[in-house]
This record gives structure tokens, C-alpha cells and sequence, in this order.
């Protein structure tokens, strides 16, 4: 088994940077190359994205690859509108880039023992299509036990006493981020890779980020800056001795990749241990297993799976199936790190997943911080700082991301890049 965190410190690229930007976009996850993307469709060239490793190599590419709502979320009734948008978001994606955002066929089923009650199911569902307002992939049916079998043949007939089906999106996350980024740098904006920001400081003429790469180091400096860091968010701050507005925590979330299991439909399982909803999906050739949920308060470039997270998704992966998985049936680990607001007053799982934007003021120049959010609603939040930066500068252009012409023309992942090489590399 490999364990797959690596984060590439390496070479500079050699992309030239200019002294002074009217955007610096800290961190090339899907949220920095998202709002580049934003800001480019309203005709703005003077965009730089500096970002330490490669682009999507932090969270963006260790998510569990889903464009969806969050069927999960209708849990909580706050959450509604973010599932909603979700759902607004998958249908858009579906069709700006089809070849990376597809439909995919899941089965919830229902416990003889434990889980939710059919009726709640079914409401959940039946919410789950109407707030997709006419958009859905499919909507949600009862299946026969033959039906789900042949789409899932190694669920454990004896533990269910059915199963519904519904539709939800998937993505490779990686492939995503990088569609989006080509299309930002097709627009105009500059992305430098392998370039770390080290520090933010602020004078008269704007905030100065220190930049190192490779050997070098640069001082460029803007009137707006975007901390989307994700994860690392507070790492720069703490550097630069700026007090964050909120206080952030990271929440780990481990996949495992295992061979092939014969899956033609993604799994929607609830533990009846604890009540936690985790996935097991067919993805591109192998079986994808995830996700945990735990605090996690190390650095966040160490953050990688941990036994005890292998072993709780096996054994809860195990308790449906009619073949058990061990230790040996793992390919490859990888964990990432949900970057959210404390909110006092909830626990991991239902802290909200909403995002929230900070922003630091010095007279007019100003300096956003990202906190949450979805990759499935990267657009949604990149046009919210758009539109802020965009406004704060007497600018009432609007954002055009929803418009096929603004996308760069699909291409493939370099070979490196392609699963699961890549998970050894990024
Ligand atoms: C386990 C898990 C599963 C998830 N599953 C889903 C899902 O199925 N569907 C969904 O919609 N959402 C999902 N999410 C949420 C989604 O993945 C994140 O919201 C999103 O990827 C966050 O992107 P980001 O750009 O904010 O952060 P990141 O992708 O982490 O980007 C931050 C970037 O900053 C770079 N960086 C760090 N420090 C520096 C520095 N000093 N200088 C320059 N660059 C730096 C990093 O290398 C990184 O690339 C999941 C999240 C997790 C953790």
C-alpha cells in the first residue's frame, strides 16, 4: 500500500512575473484558479496566481470527486440553499465541461437493521430532485434486490430490505482544476507554479507578497490579494504577524483506491455504528472508498491517512459487503483537509459547509480570505469575489464563467498526471 501526501517543493518554472499586479491569487486550488477564471471573463489581464506545487495538488485533488448537492446536507435544513446551489452548479458544469463532469448512477439502500427508515429516505430524495428545479440527472427509483445486485454485485443481500437509486454527478477533481486554470491563462491571467508565497505586508502602494522560487525570491505587489491557501490559509498570516477575522479548522478526510469491484453505480452507505454517510464509487478503472471526518490540527503538509482511518473504512465498508476487504486490497491512500470557520457551537460533521469571506482593509486596498466551500461550487463562490473585487475598483462587469466560449476546448491530463501515477507525485 502507498500512502500518497506528497507535496512537491521543487524547481521554479521560469514563468516571468511582473513587479506589480492589480490581483495576486494566493494558492492554485480549485478556488484561486476559479476566481483567476472569474475575474479574466470580465476582461481582467492583470491577474497573478502563484501557487507552491502544481495546481490542484493540495485539497482540490483529494476530494471524494463528486459535482453534487450533497444529499447529505438536507440533514440540515440551513444547509438547503447550499444544496440547492449545488445542484445549479452540477447542471452547469455538466454542460461547460461534459467530458469531466458526468452523471453516475448511485444506490442508497434501505438497513433491515439500523440506518434511516424508507419514508425518510424517500423524502430525502424526493427534496433532493425538486430542489434541482427540473435540472436533476436522473430522478430518484425503488429498485428490485436483482436490480441493484447486477449494478453492485458485491453488496451483501442480507443486511438490506431494498434499495433506491438516484443520480448525482462525478468529476476527476484534478482535470477540473486544470480545465479551469487553461482557460484562465487562455483569457489573459498569469498562473506560476512552483512559486511559494511567503509572506503579505501592506504600504502605501498596496499589499507586497514575498515570493519564492526555486532559489529566488521576488517581492510583487497588488491592490487586491486573494488568500485562497485553503488548509494553509493561516500559515501566511501567522508569518506575516496579520490576525485572521475567524478562527479555522482543518477536518481530515481519508479515501482508499482499491481494484476494480464490479461497480457500475456509486454506493450511498450509512454507518449504523455512528450514523456517518461514506461513499463507495467506481472511478476511473479502480473502487474508491471514503471519506473520515476527524480534526486535525497538525501542519498541513503532513496530513496523510492514519491506520486507524484505514481500518474504520474498511470495517464499515465490510459490514455491507459480500466480499470483506483487508489491508492487502488497498492500491493507494489519500487524504486532504476541508479548510472551514469554527463555529463554536457544532461538532465536525455538522459544522455547515457554507463558505465565509474575511476581508482585511487598508483604505481601499483589500485582502480576501476564503473560508469552506465546495468544489462543486467553485464558480459560485469565485464569482462572489469577482464581483467584490470588481466593484471595490468602480467595475460593474459581470461575471461570464457560465458561458461555454469563456472554457478552454477539452484536452487529457498529461500521462504523469493520469491515476493513479499521479497520486505518488502531487
Ligand atoms: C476529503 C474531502 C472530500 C471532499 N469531497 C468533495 C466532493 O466530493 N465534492 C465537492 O464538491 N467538494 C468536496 N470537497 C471539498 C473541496 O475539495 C474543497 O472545498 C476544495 O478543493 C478547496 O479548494 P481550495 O482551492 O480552497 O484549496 P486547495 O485545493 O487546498 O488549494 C490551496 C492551494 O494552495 C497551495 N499553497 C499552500 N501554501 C501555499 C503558499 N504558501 N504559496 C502558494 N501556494 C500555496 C496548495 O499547494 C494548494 O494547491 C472535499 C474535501 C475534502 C477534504
Amino acid at each position: 500500500m502507498e500512502n500518497t501526501n506528497e507535496t512537491t517543493a521543487g524547481k521554479a518554472t521560469g514563468t516571468k512575473l511582473e513587479a506589480r499586479y492589480r490581483v495576486i491569487i494566493l494558492g492554485g486550488g480549485i478556488h484561486g484558479v476559479g476566481i483567476a477564471h472569474d475575474l479574466a471573463s470580465r476582461g481582467w489581464r492583470d491577474v497573478l496566481v502563484v501557487e507552491k506545487s502544481i495546481i490542484g495538488s493540495g485539497t482540490s485533488s483529494k476530494s471524494t470527486k463528486l459535482i453534487h448537492g450533497g444529499l447529505r446536507y438536507l440533514q440540515h435544513p440551513r444547509d438547503f440553499p447550499l444544496v440547492a446551489e449545488g445542484l445549479e452548479e452540477r447542471a452547469l458544469l455538466s454542460t461547460l465541461a461534459p467530458d469531466i463532469v458526468k452523471s453516475l448512477p448511485f444506490i442508497f439502500p434501505v438497513m433491515k437493521k439500523g440506518g434511516m427508515p424508507r419514508f425518510m429516505i424517500k423524502i430525502g430524495l424526493w427534496l433532493y430532485d425538486t430542489l434541482s428545479h427540473g435540472r436533476s440527472m436522473g430522478r430518484h427509483v425503488w429498485l428490485s434486490p436483482n436490480e441493484a445486485l447486477k449494478e453492485a454485485p458485491i453488496l451483501d443481500k442480507s443486511v438490506f430490505k431494498g434499495f433506491y437509486k438516484f443520480f448525482d454527478g462525478q468529476t476527476d477533481d484534478l482535470a477540473l482544476v486544470r480545465r479551469v486554470g487553461k482557460s484562465a491563462t487562455l483569457l489573459g491571467v498569469t498562473i506560476a507554479e512552483r512559486t511559494k508565497a511567503n509572506s503579505i505586508s501592506h504600504s502605501d502602494d498596496g499589499w507586497h507578497v514575498e515570493l519564492r522560487m526555486g532559489e529566488e525570491t521576488k517581492i510583487v505587489t497588488a491592490k487586491y490579494v486573494v488568500n485562497a491557501l485553503g488548509p494553509w490559509a493561516h500559515e501566511i498570516f501567522k508569518a506575516s504577524k496579520i490576525e485572521p477575522k475567524v478562527e479555522g479548522l482543518n477536518n481530515q478526510g481519508t479515501h482508499l483506491m482499491v481494484r476494480d469491484l464490479g461497480l457500475t453505480s456509486g454506493l450511498f452507505l450509512q454507518s449504523p455504528a455512528d450514523g456517518r454517510i461514506f461513499f463507495v464509487l467506481p472511478w476511473e478503472g479502480y473502487t474508491l472508498i471514503g471519506t473520515t471526518e476527524d480534526n486535525y490540527t497538525g501542519h498541513p503538509d503532513d496530513c496523510v491517512a492514519q491506520p486507524e482511518q484505514i481500518e474504520y473504512l474498511l470495517n464499515r465498508c465490510n459490514q455491507f459487503l459480500s466480499i470483506k476487504l483487508t489491508q492487502s486490497d488497498i492500491i493507494k491512500t489519500f487524504a486532504g483537509m476541508r479548510w472551514l470557520a469554527k463555529d463554536p457551537n457544532s461538532g465536525l460533521s455538522s459544522t455547515s459547509r457554507t463558505h465565509l469571506l474575511t476581508v482585511h482593509e487598508k483604505g481601499s486596498d483589500l485582502l480576501f480570505t476564503i473560508y469552506g466551500g465546495k468544489l462543486t461550487a467553485y464558480r459560485a463562490l469565485a464569482k462572489e469575489v469577482g464581483t467584490a473585487i470588481a466593484r471595490a475598483f468602480g467595475d460593474k462587469s459581470k461575471s461570464q464563467t457560465d458561458q461555454p466560449v469563456m472554457w478552454a476546448k477539452a484536452d487529457v491530463l498529461p500521462l504523469d498526471l493520469m491515476v493513479p501515477q499521479r497520486f505518488s507525485k502531487i
